[in-house]
Parts: structure tokens; C-alpha cells; sequence
């Protein structure tokens, strides 16, 4: 008998937890607003209660958040403009309900995760997860096992060449200004234009320099760590126009210098949307539960 799971997708806006064993029986789902952790984390518990036979449970959150078995602070968040949820023990509350090993990691390595166990990135090594959506988040997994080093990859968070004659606006990240999520996530796009990005037309300038930020972080990802398959989800790829230009751009960039026919032939099966669609998010946590007892 495969080993049943419980997930939780932790949002900063809600929560969804299920119980299943994959992205084909999904047994049991809810949904509730996050609000305090004690009430949060309390409906949570209460909804895994009534399901007999977990074998474990994953939590895939938005983070900051310590990921590490090994470190003190695992499985707490760590400061965040979140109220209340600094400092955290996310992990703490569930074990103190359950007797079960208890994954944890940020929402977008759980992505990453259930994108190569289920979705579109299955038989890669690496694979590159990209989110584009209220901020901007990268995960890798390399050898099947997410990358974490000091804490996680803030893929989000690097610099690129800003053009100031081209794009005056100076970027909306608290830290950096015009980092890559300062540029490109979706309320830097609502502010550089006045409107929100989903109102804005397939033929509005924005997206052609949407596409450049994105092409350029991908360029950097790609020299880096040398990713098999990129995977790109969020609100922001819901523009279906965006993937061709980003993938046309990209091949411009890397002007034939990586030489895998990935990008100089294949780029449409090489930078793709995410295979499991929204469901990324739970089934990550699905996964996540899936590694911890593995583990
Ligand atoms: P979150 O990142 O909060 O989990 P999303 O990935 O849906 O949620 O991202 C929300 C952001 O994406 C908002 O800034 C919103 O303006 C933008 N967005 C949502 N839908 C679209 C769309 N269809 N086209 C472009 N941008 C969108
Ligand atoms: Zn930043």
C-alpha cells in the first residue's frame, strides 16, 4: 500500500492543506485565510486529525523559512514583514500534534520538487523552478535533492543591468531597489505602469521588457547552474504571449555560447510552464512529506 500524506501549502493569503499520496488521488483538500499561526496552524492540525494513517507531512511556506534538519531553528520562519510570523515553529506545532516525520521548505522549492517527482521537469538533473508572481523565487534541485546552502537560494534577489533610459523606474524591492524581483515582479510591473499587470494588453511595452528581465535572470541561471529543464510559473506566465518572447530572448543573449541543442533547437521544450498547473503548490508539499519519510 502506497504510504499516505498530508500537505500544507502555507500562502501569505491562505493555506491549503491535503491529504493524498500524488497528483492523481488527492483525497481531501481545505482551505482557510492565513491569520495568527496559533489559529492557522490550529485548523491545520485539526484538519489532519481526522485522517487516520499519515505516514507524514509537508510543508511548503512562504519565507523566509530555515529548511535545514540539522540547524537549531529548523522549521521556523525566519523574519518577515508577515505580522505575527517571525520566528515561527511551524514544524514545532506539528509535532507536537503528530508523531510523524514533518518536511519543510520554502513554497517554491516544493514546486520545484513535485515539478520533477510528477510534472514537467520529471527525468531532469538540474532542474530550475522559477515563480513570477507577488515576488520572484527560484528553486534547484540537483540530484533529486533541493539545493540549500546558508539558508535557500534567493534567486528573486540578483542583480541585473537596468537600463535607466530605457526603464526610468528605479524598482519596488525594500532592499535593492532594482533587483530582479525590484523589476519584475508583478507589483513592480503595477507601479512602473499605473495599472495592474494582468489589465495591461499582450501588445503593451511592458511585456517586451518583461521579457528582457526574465531572459537576462535566466541567462545568469543557466551559466550557473547549468539547468536540464526551466520551469516557469506565477501569476505573470499566466500571459500565454510571454513564453515565446522570453525563449526567443534567451537564445539572443546566450548567442550560441551554451551549446546544447536544449537551446538552440529544443527552447520550447527547455524554458516551459509548470506541468501540474497551480496544484505545484500543494503537491509540493505533498512531496516534501514524501522526502521526509524517505529521509
Ligand atoms: P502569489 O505570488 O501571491 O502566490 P500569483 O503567482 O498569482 O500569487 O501572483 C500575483 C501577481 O501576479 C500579482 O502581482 C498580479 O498582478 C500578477 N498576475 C496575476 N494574474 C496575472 C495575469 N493573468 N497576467 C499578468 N499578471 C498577473
Ligand atoms: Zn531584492
Amino acid at each position: 500500500m502506497k504510504p499516505l500524506f498530508g500537505g500544507i501549502e502555507g500562502g501569505g493569503t491562505k493555506f491549503v492543506c491535503a491529504v493524498g499520496t500524488g497528483p492523481d488521488d488527492i483525497r481531501a483538500e481545505t482551505r482557510f485565510p492565513t491569520t495568527t499561526p496559533a489559529e492557522t496552524m490550529g485548523k491545520a492540525v485539526e484538519f489532519f486529525k481526522e485522517y487516520e494513517g499519515l505516514s507524514a507531512i509537508g510543508v511548503a511556506c512562504f519565507g523566509p523559512l530555515d529548511p535545514s534538519p540539522a540547524s537549531p531553528t529548523f522549521g521556523r520562519i525566519m523574519p518577515t514583514p508577515k505580522p505575527g510570523w517571525t520566528n515561527v515553529d511551524v514544524v514545532g506545532a506539528l509535532r507536537a500534534a503528530f508523531d510523524l516525520p514533518v518536511g519543510f521548505d520554502t513554497d517554491v522549492d516544493g514546486a520545484a520538487l513535485s515539478e520533477w517527482r510528477w510534472g514537467a521537469a520529471q527525468n531532469c538533473n538540474p532542474v530550475l523552478y522559477l515563480t513570477i508572481g507577488t515576488g520572484i523565487g527560484g528553486g534547484a534541485l540537483i540530484n533529486g535533492n533541493l539545493l540549500h546552502g546558508l539558508i535557500h537560494p534567493e534567486m528573486g534577489h540578483i542583480p541585473l543591468p537596468h537600463d535607466l533610459e530605457r526603464d526610468p523606474f528605479i524598482g519596488a524591492c525594500p532592499f535593492h531597489n532594482d533587483c530582479f524581483e525590484g523589476l519584475a515582479a508583478g507589483p513592480a510591473i503595477e507601479k512602473r505602469w499605473g495599472q495592474k499587470a494582468e489589465t495591461l494588453p499582450p501588445d503593451h511595452p511592458a511585456w517586451d521588457l518583461e521579457a528582457h528581465y526574465i531572459a537576462l535572470a535566466l541567462q545568469s541561471y543557466i551559466c550557473t547552474l547549468s539547468p536540464q529543464r526551466i520551469v516557469i510559473g506565477g501569476g505573470v506566465t499566466q500571459q500565454a504571449h510571454m513564453m515565446p518572447l522570453i525563449r526567443a530572448k534567451v537564445q539572443k543573449m546566450l548567442n550560441g555560447y551554451v551549446q546544447s541543442s536544449a537551446i538552440t533547437q529544443n527552447i520550447a521544450e527547455y524554458i516551459v510552464l509548470p506541468g501540474l498547473g497551480n496544484r505545484a503548490g500543494v503537491l509540493g508539499a505533498i512531496a516534501l512529506a514524501e522526502q521526509a519519510l524517505q529521509a
